[in-house]
């Protein structure tokens, strides 16, 4: 792809008086004040001219050059923006955020909706991993981590904003800003493409170093030709550590990007040092030591040497000392920001990455006989960047107990795969073969083994390598690539958009009253077992939902709803039986129970997935769903399994939610505003289409764009049960559950079959009465053949199903005194553990109460009596009451723990000890 000259020339540098030239090096075109210059001004075209002599008229700090660069396109109108996250969750097609424009791709920049502001300014940290085998070869020139100063223009068809002129002029003022004179600088004409977007682009090079991308975003590529997209965007990219790194004019950009680092990490880590010479002369030429070029690194390194006129050869460990300590800088801040965000290391996706450079800086650290330090960097690097970031400071235990996990792991793998290694390498020998860049990386892919281990294996054994010096890039370049592959398709798909051609979008009942199951519409098309119609309450497959069943009744008999589909907003009904007329009104009915059990368990995943994050970790990201009639299941990232306690726990606090009786809301919102409010956990479930995304909120505890239905009230969920967790893959681990009736009557089946168990231990089951009381007693069978597994099991049911008696109950007695609402019911259990679950779920309201629950046996009554967390801040407490219980009673025995109090009285009446109760309360309320 290649642009004419047509489309380079702008009026502001021809009024400048710049000329276009041609680089006699590389043979690009570049513009410029000077009409004698041959070359393109960028590096290795030219050796770096900036070091020790930089062109800015002072030196900046990384932060100062940030606030510097967003202040001066403030100051020219542009609006600045949060940085958004470096994973892009909003988008399918890629895994790392690695450059500003991702940020806007593809709704913003397709036309679909409006950007947050235009013109906008951002600081974007971006992550480049297709570089990870440069970094530190290059000085700095080369960072897996950056922040990309993007100033953005976007020009919507009769909204011009800015364009070419105003963009070079900008970013020919902000140099001058800094003091760069205009005749140090060349614009040199390129192609950008990317994302399927391309656009003729300047690089921006002053005295050897790019530390810009000014990009014109005017095509979309199809079928290799280009078609003139709607939106125009100016698509600048600043590079904040090149520009700061320029501004100094030290040999190696890592000095001023980390310069408040490396104090610190030299104590962990090491000093490493270098001849101050040496470094200023070699420095000029790092930018041409790239591994995987047309030379060798070590070629590269001799070159560079000499044309530097520096000593080479003794100082070579020492330099390769200072390029891994440079390189763990730069990894190990990458890996914060990655994890910070919610990714576990795994097998697939990002975690592949993330697992890649945990194992890259394992590497790096154990070439510098650190390798124990690398929790201790991880550390400092989150503490340095979360002062900035604050993502990182919130997630740091959790990084720090993900790479722990994940350091542990790939000590294993490596001693696991060395011994296959060798023999791998001696076979290899032995046929007189050679390692190639095909052995490496299944080498690593399949036993984890890293390229540089192979190599050094390789080189003792006296096994020759073929294979180029950047085959990580490689690994993760193959591997970005998958992102972007395409899903099967349905087979049924051409049919169906065969028929809907020229069809308007179905109007969506179910997101007008999700609880409507019954409906009239008029046919738009019926053929071949499909179904079109104008309005439909049947909800389609979609966002882990599975889709609606029931029957379409009409004039000539009715047909079965077997499945439904949405292409392109037109609802498809697959049907079976007699079809309907076109333009006839038919009425349509969805299974009702079933549509229910299904909103239940989708609102379900929802608590569970703000659960997990609250159990497990700010990793524990949905990595799917499916919800259905009768269970549903959600896989999350999770670097272990999960233990009984975790479940234990995820099953309980959930429960805790039903209970809360939170309401569950609907609403659209605009993208940006949505962001703005609920963060990017919100496409937890997948990226949303649109530029308006309908959030599905539990306040307080879970928001997620999301296109399924839900009941009302997290009560409706009724009840949770985890029926099964399992890990399914590498980091992600499957929760199974069940919710409402279904876990009902999953629990009931299984205590049913413990009923068994229990007579054929020959306990006989006494008489019950309720079904929780059958529950609790259920709680004294024992399994002979483990009964610790058993009580265990019981344990379990046994909480939640307290919890659900109480949630369903009706309460004996339930009254306000004084504000404080009071609750008043009887229990048959005097099992500890039963009736502080019982308590839980009464307490659990929003309002200050106090629980009494008595059991009464003959004459003798004894009664707990629970205040809730509002309860309690409203000056109730147990002692105040135990008191006044007291001077009701002198016989009554009590203990108070901090919430509940615990007593007996002899043969007293309910009523008098529930009077004695309001009357304490009340007493202690009016004081
Ligand atoms: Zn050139
Ligand atoms: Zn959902």
């Amino acid at each position: 792809m290649e642009f004419d000259e047509s489309h380079y020339v702008t009026g502001y540098l021809r009024e400048r008086g710049f000329v276009r030239r041609k680089c006699r090096v590389c043979g690009k075109h570049f513009w410029t004040l000077d009409p004698e210059r041959d070359n393109c001004n960028e590096a290795p075209c030219v050796p770096y001219e900036f070091i020790g002599n930089a062109p800015t008229n002072r030196s900046f700090t990384l932060d100062g050059m940030r606030d510097a660069f967003i202040g001066f396109f403030e100051e020219h109108d542009h609006t600045p923006i949060d940085p958004y996250p470096v994973v892009p969750r909003w988008r399918r097609d890629l895994f790392l955020v690695s450059a500003s424009i991702v940020d806007f791709q593809p709704h913003v920049t397709s036309g679909l909706m409006e950007p947050p502001a235009n013109p906008l300014v951002v600081s974007q940290p971006c992550i480049r991993l297709v570089d990870v085998d440069k970094v530190g070869l290059t000085l700095g020139r080369h960072m897996t981590v950056f922040e990309m100063g993007g100033a953005h223009a976007f020009n919507f068809p009769g909204r011009e904003v800015y364009w070419k002129d105003r963009t070079v002029e900008l970013c020919s003022r902000f140099l001058e800003r800094l003091g760069v004179k205009e005749e140090e600088v060349v614009y040199k004409e390129g192609v950008w493409s990317g994302g399927g977007n391309a656009g003729p682009c300047f690089e921006v090079n002053v005295r050897g170093l790019e530390v810009a991308t000014l990009v014109f975003m005017s095509y979309r590529v199809a079928d290799g030709r280009l078609e003139e997209l709607p939106v125009r965007t100016v698509d600048t990219g600043y590079g904040i550590e090149r520009f700061t790194w320029l501004s100094n004019g030290t040999p190696t950009a890592f000095e001023v990007v980390y310069a408040d680092v490396i104090p610190k990490a030299s104590e962990l880590l090491g000093r490493y040092e270098l001849d101050r010479e040496f470094l200023m002369g070699y420095g000029r030429y790092s930018a041409w030591i790239q591994p995987g070029g047309e030379v060798t690194v070590a070629e590269a390194r001799r070159r560079a040497a000499e044309l530097a006129g520096v000593e080479l050869d003794a100082v070579l460990p020492q330099l390769e000392a200072l390029e891994r300590f440079y390189a763990a800088l730069d990894y190990s801040k990458s890996i914060a920001f990655i994890l910070s965000e919610g990714v576990v290391p795994s097998n697939t996706k990002v975690g592949y990455l993330a697992r890649l450079l945990i194992r890259r800086l394992h590497r790096t650290l154990t070439h510098l006989n650190a390798q124990d330090r690398i929790l201790d960097l991880l550390d400092l690097q989150l503490n340095h960047w979360g002062r900035r970031f604050r993502q990182l400071l919130e997630a740091r235990d959790d990084v720090l107990e993900l790479v722990d996990y994940e350091v542990r792991r790939f000590a294993e793998t490596l001693e696991k795969g060395r011994q296959h290694l060798e023999r791998t390498l001696r076979e290899l020998k032995a046929r007189g073969g050679a390692v190639t860049t095909e052995t490496m990386i299944r080498l690593y892919d399949e036993r984890g083994l890293p390229p540089d281990l192979v190599r050094e294996v390789a080189g003792k054994l006296g096994v020759r390598v073929e294979a180029p010096e950047n085959v990580q890039e490689i690994v993760a370049s193959m591997h970005m690539s998958e992102a972007q592959r395409e899903e099967v398709q349905d087979p049924r798909e051409a049919r169906a958009r065969e028929l809907i051609r020229g069809l308007p979008q179905t109007e969506r009942l179910y997101y007008l009253d999700q609880y409507r199951t019954e409906f009239e519409s008029r046919v738009l098309a019926a053929a071949d077992g499909m179904v079109v119609l104008e309005a439909t309450c049947f909800y389609p497959e979609g966002g882990g939902q599975v889709a609606d069943t029931g029957v379409i009744r009409h004039g000539r008999g009715e047909c079965r709803v077997l499945d439904v589909q949405s292409y392109d907003g037109v609802i498809v009904h697959f049907v079976e039986g007699v079809l309907p007329e076109p333009g006839e009104v038919v009425r349509g009915e969805v299974d009702r129970e079933r549509r229910l059990s299904i909103m239940r368990h989708h609102t379900a995943t929802h608590i569970l997935i703000g659960t997990v994050r609250r159990v497990l970790g700010r990793h524990a990201w949905q990595m799917g769903a499916r919800k259905e009639e009768g269970r549903a299941r959600l896989d999350v990232s999770h670097h272990r399994p999960l233990t009984p306690e975790d479940v234990a726990r995820i099953e309980r606090v959930a429960n805790e939610v039903v209970a809360r009786r939170l309401p569950v809301e609907v609403r659209w919102y605009d993208r940006h505003e949505a962001e703005r409010l609920f963060g990017f956990t919100l496409y937890q479930g997948g990226e949303a289409p649109a530029g308006q995304v309908r959030v599905v909120n539990i306040p307080g505890w879970d928001a997620e764009a999301c296109g399924g239905t839900h009941c009302a009230n997290t009560s409706e969920v009724g009840f949770i049960k985890i029926i099964g967790t399992e890990k399914i893959a590498d980091g992600v681990v499957r929760l199974e559950y069940a919710a409402g009736p279904a876990a009902l009557s999953y629990v009931q089946s299984r205590i049913s079959e413990l009923e068994e168990r229990a007579e054929r231990s020959e306990r006989s089951e006494r008489e019950v009465s309720t079904f929780a009381e059958k529950l609790f007693r259920s709680m004294e069978a024992e399994d002979p053949s483990d009964p610790s597994r058993h009580v265990e099991y019981l344990r379990a049911h046994y909480a939640a199903a307290a919890r659900y008696w109480m949630a369903f109950r009706r309460y004996q007695k339930e009254e306000d005194v004084e504000g404080v609402r009071v609750i008043f019911d009887f229990v048959q259990t005097r099992n500890q553990m039963v009736v502080e679950e019982m308590l839980q779920q009464v307490t659990s309201v929003q309002v200050p109460a106090a629980v009494l629950l008595v059991r009464s046996s003959g004459r003798k009554l004894e009664f707990w009596l629970s205040l809730n967390r509002q309860a309690l801040s409203s000056g109730l407490s147990p002692p105040s009451l135990v008191d006044e219980l007291r001077s009701w009673r002198q016989d009554v025995r009590i203990e108070a723990s901090e919430r509940t109090l615990r007593g007996e009285v002899e043969s007293a009446k309910v009523g008098d000890l529930y009077g004695a109760v309001v009357g304490a309360i009340r007493k202690v309320r009016s004081r």
